[in-house]
């Protein structure tokens, strides 16, 4: 992970370091945790994002909120971590491409604001990849040397923990298992067709119910249907759960990754997904006969703000100290 130290405050050399604050923003809501050295939650704290406002009145929402909780918890916040949606060029700090439910949100220098309105060094990776780093620091996947996240929500994201380190790849697309082909040729959001994301995301699976029941149901529903043994409900999230365990083959295949997180909405309804993943896996293990374990996000709603505060965390310490 290469960050950018936007501003060399004193954070690092005063003897108070001050809180971790990680921020977590997302299409609908902002939300901000300040931690200690340990991970462990001071206070926290969310408002909605205004998404359509533009990028300034993101981070101004995003400072607001951080400013609030630290002055509510009498304490200074000396690092942030952010974890964002849409491509991030984590060694500036820079929105590089963003959804369009972000107006503009692409090409905003968000680590740079942050950086200055709150005069210490911030720190700005792509969501999933906080998601996963939180997962790794202090959820399911605590310890792991490697292990692949993914988020199944309204999209399909992904992202990869390899040998001690986010793998972002040259262009900070690695991991991007939403967007590999092959899962039959319904058009994605990216523009392409049959990507994993049009079968395993809740607008995927909304809109096969709907094609295959004529009922019209969101994701959490007809997970629930599934779990009362509704025909077409099954069937749907069966579908979604065979189209993430390949997708997970697929990566168990390339890069031995045997440890897994699943995050996102969708991974809400696991008494019904886990074990369709884990029966799909098993009709199809890789050729190393790795046991692959799959769990569900252990932080849930905490993830992304929590690997954001990681973040600041990892990129402030010395990295012959941590990985
Ligand atoms: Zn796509």
């Amino acid at each position: 992970m290469i960050q950018r130290h936007t501003t060399a405050s004193a954070a690092t050399d005063a003897p108070d370091r001050g809180l971790l604050a990680g921020i977590d923003i997302g299409g609908t809501t902002t939300q901000v945790v300040l931690c200690d050295d340990t991970l462990k939650v001071v206070a926290s704290g969310e408002r909605a994002t205004p998404a359509r406002a533009g990028g300034e009145a993101m981070a101004e929402a995003a400072v607001d909120l951080v400013t609030r909780l630290a002055r509510d918890s009498g304490r200074r916040v000396g690092a942030i971590g952010v974890g964002a949606a849409g491509l991030v060029d984590t060694a500036t700090g820079r929105i590089v491409g963003a959804s369009d439910s972000f107006v503009g949100w692409a090409g905003f220098p968000l680590g740079e604001v942050l950086s200055a309105a709150l005069g210490v060094p911030a720190f700005v990776e792509n969501d999933v990849n906080a998601f996963l780093l939180g997962e790794v620091r202090a959820g399911t996947a605590t310890g792991a040397r490697s292990a692949l996240g993914i988020t199944l929500g309204t999209g399909v994201g992904g992202a990869l923990w390899l040998d001690g380190r986010l793998w972002s790849g040259p262009r900070g697309a690695a991991g991007e298992i939403g967007h590999i082909p092959g899962f039959g040729d319904e058009p994605c959001t990216c523009g392409g067709r049959g990507h994993l994301e049009t079968v395993a995301s809740g607008r995927g699976i909304e809109r096969h119910y709907l094609v295959t029941s004529g009922r019209r149901a969101g994701a959490r529903e007809i997970a629930e249907r599934a779990a009362t043994g509704e025909r077409e409900a099954i069937a749907t999230m069966r579908r979604a759960a065979h189209g993430a365990a390949r997708g997970i083959l697929i990566t168990v295949g390339l890069l031995d990754v045997a440890t897994v997180v699943v995050g996102g909405g969708v991974s809400r309804a696991w008494p019904v997904l886990g074990p369709l993943i884990h029966a799909a896996l098993e009709g199809d293990p890789p050729v190393s006969r790795t046991a692959i374990v799959v769990e569900p996000s252990a932080l849930g709603g905490d993830a992304v703000a929590l690997g954001a505060a990681a973040l600041a965390q990892n990129a402030l310490a010395p990295r012959t100290t941590r990985a």
